[in-house]
């Protein structure tokens, strides 16, 4: 495999505070990782880093072989970089195929593809039946339940056609059941080619999707393995245990 993710030697700080601290990692094209650590370990600092939404003082990233550092989110979202979930935002007049429709017709004139409005119908109606949400593709959000806003911000991500998708959070909120329709999903996306990043507080989940586990404590990554060595490392049991 090929890496498609590679961060070295990656600071940020807030003022004074050490968020992450000389993070180094690389993600190779096809994986199933885990991203797991305490509330407050810097997890979702990683992601802002990597996603652009946040600048990093100090290292360097690569995405799909190329430099990114510096480089605007919207630019990373083109290179086929995407996240999901924290904070659905769709639009909320809308129904939910033209949700999809916008960041569709937003990639397709990005990446300069010729598309009819015709096959870009498809491609959105297609998106919303992958996520089990076609039967409500003339609805507004409003009409969703919590695990079916999910599903519809999962289709929104994939209308970017994402290299790496990473999931911060995506299950928070949702039922046993619930949790296992998001992880069949995200899979099924991976057996589709996409690399996926997993950061879930919930064991169950993140051990049966991740092929492999990265822990943060305080900024840093203790460990990075498979998932059953690295739940029997001393240093993460203790981060876990107290
Ligand atoms: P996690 O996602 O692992 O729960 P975060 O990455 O959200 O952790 O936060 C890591 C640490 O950085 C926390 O102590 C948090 O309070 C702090 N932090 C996160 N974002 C900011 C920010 N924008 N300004 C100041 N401190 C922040
Ligand atoms: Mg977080």
């Amino acid at each position: 495999m090929s890496e498609l993710l590679e961060v070295d030697n990656l600071s940020k700080r807030f003022g004074g505070f050490v968020a992450l601290d000389n993070i180094s990692l690389t993600v190779p094209a096809g994986e199933r990782l885990g991203l797991i650590g305490p509330n407050g370990s810097g997890k979702s600092t990683l992601v802002n880093c990597i996603c652009g939404t946040l600048r990093n003082e100090q290292g360097s990233m690569r995405f799909d072989g190329k430099p990114i550092d510096g480089m605007p989110a919207h630019k990373r979202t083109h290179l086929g970089l995407a996240r999901s979930f924290q904070l659905p935002r769709p639009f909320t007049s809308l129904s939910l195929v033209d949700n999809v429709r916008i960041p569709r017709l937003y990639t397709v004139a990005a990446r300069g593809m010729h598309r009819t409005a015709e096959e870009i119908d498809d491609h959105c109606h297609g998106l919303l039946r992958e996520v089990g949400l076609e039967a409500k593709a003339r609805h507004l959000p409003r009409d969703l339940t919590q695990v079916e806003m999910r599903k519809l911000e999962l289709a929104r991500a994939m209308a970017a056609e994402p290299k790496l998708l990473i999931a911060d959070d995506a299950m928070a909120g949702l039922t046993h059941s619930e949790i296992g329709d998001i992880l069949a999903l995200l899979v099924r996306l991976n057996a589709r080619g996409v690399t996926v990043i997993l950061i879930e507080h919930i064991m169950s989940a993140v051990m049966s999707f991740s092929r492999r586990l990265v822990v943060l404590v305080s900024g840093r990554m203790i460990a990075d393995g498979k998932p059953d060595e690295v739940m029997r490392n001393p240093e993460v049991e203790k981060a876990y245990l107290g």
